[in-house]
């Protein structure tokens, strides 16, 4: 059995997978795969729509909020936002949290001026800024949730004088949050919600249609809202299985019962990490993600055969991104703890060896 650490596409529940695989053979004993049903039918209809119900459910968005599907991952919508939000020439205000926020501010740059309201990026963004007041006259205020390759998280969400945009990718369904304070959030799939192909977008009505920019239709929040989620073909398979994973989370007790579960993950990874003599993390530690944890081995030779250990004990994807170095272990939702007790013993072991 493999212990699957890594950031993004991530581990999905293995009930999911069975009824995944199942479901390309025959769909509900329809005779037909779920890749080969029209997108049209009662059948494919029935699971968007208990994919949207869903997210509704769960994260308790309340009424005047959209719920769409869309496909082009989160790094379209660091494009989208601007393009349906900020008006030519205008000003958007963005936190600097990570390679990400950059992204979108670099997309924003299409459309109007973004402007940097604070930045993390003089320490290499290995915590939040938290100094900053946010303009009143900017169209958003962009925060990116979980700083997926950092192992920074932002643990509460000011208020803000303009609509709040959010990045959860890595974070969603991982904590409770209030839909209310922002005015659109959108995820890729991948890290915590189902598989790759797929991203979530929750939008509040009212912020949409305010700006005179022409928007082509697969780019406009509202031709798509209006369309829901089929203006065109949606990734059907993907949407699937986001279903078929936010339908576990349900039965395990919902987002506040997997919230519990991944603090306790987090605190039990973290205390070994700030423990063991050779390990340290990286992340300032009030800024600590819970989705993704970051730490360096402190003598750099270790990095290797601490690798090699891992190998052998089926511990995959803890290889740091290429642009921190050192390990990051990935807990998502799916994630289940006795990985984490595999990991924690590999360090303890390697600590007893390297004494
Ligand atoms: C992975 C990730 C992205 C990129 O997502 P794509 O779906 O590949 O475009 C953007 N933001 C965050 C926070 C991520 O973790």
């Amino acid at each position: 059995m493999k212990h699957n650490f890594g950031a993004g596409p991530g581990i999905l529940p293995h009930e999911v997978l069975k009824q995944a695989s199942q479901a390309v053979v025959d769909f509900n004993g329809s005779g037909l795969s779920i890749l080969e049903i029209s997108h049209r039918s009662a059948d494919f209809e029935a699971v968007l729509a208990e994919a949207v119900k869903l997210v509704k459910e769960l994260l308790e968005v309340p009424e005047g909020y959209s719920v769409l599907f869309l496909q082009g991952g989160a790094s379209t919508q660091f494009a989208m936002v601007p393009y349906n939000l900020l008006p030519d020439g205008g000003k958007a205000a963005y936190l600097e949290s990570g390679v990400w926020a950059n992204k979108a501010i670099k997309e924003a740059k299409y459309f109007g001026t973004p402007e940097i309201v604070a930045t993390s990026k003089e320490s290499n963004f290995t915590y939040i800024p938290k100094d900053y007041t946010v303009p009143a006259d900017a169209a958003y205020f962009h925060i990116t949730s979980n700083n997926t390759i950092y192992g920074t998280q932002l643990h509460e969400f000011k208020p803000s004088p303009v609509p709040m945009i959010a990045d959860m990718s890595s974070d969603i369904f991982s904590r409770k949050f209030n839909v209310a304070d922002f005015g659109l959030i959108y995820a890729g799939a991948q890290k915590n919600m189902g598989p790759a192909g797929v991203t979530l977008i929750i939008v509040k009505d009212e912020i949409l249609g305010k700006i005179d920019r022409k928007i082509p239709s697969m780019f406009n929040y509202q031709t798509l809202i209006g369309g829901g989620s089929m203006y065109n073909t949606p990734p059907v398979f993907a949407i699937y299985v986001s279903m078929l994973t936010m339908n576990w989370l349900k039965a395990k007790g919902g987002v506040a019962a997997i919230e519990e579960e991944n603090n306790a993950k987090a605190a039990m990874l973290y205390r070994e990490i700030d423990r063991n003599p050779l390990f340290k993390g990286v992340a300032a530690t009030e800024d600590r993600s819970k989705m993704n944890v970051c730490f360096v081995v402190n003598n750099p030779d270790h990095e290797k055969p601490f690798l090699k250990l891992c190998d052998d004990k089926g511990i995959v994807g803890v290889k740091g991104h290429r642009s921190v170095g050192g390990f990051r272990a990935s807990i998502y939702n799916a994630l289940p703890s006795t990985s984490i007790h595999v990991l924690i013993d590999a360090m303890q072991e390697f600590a007893e060896k390297n004494k």
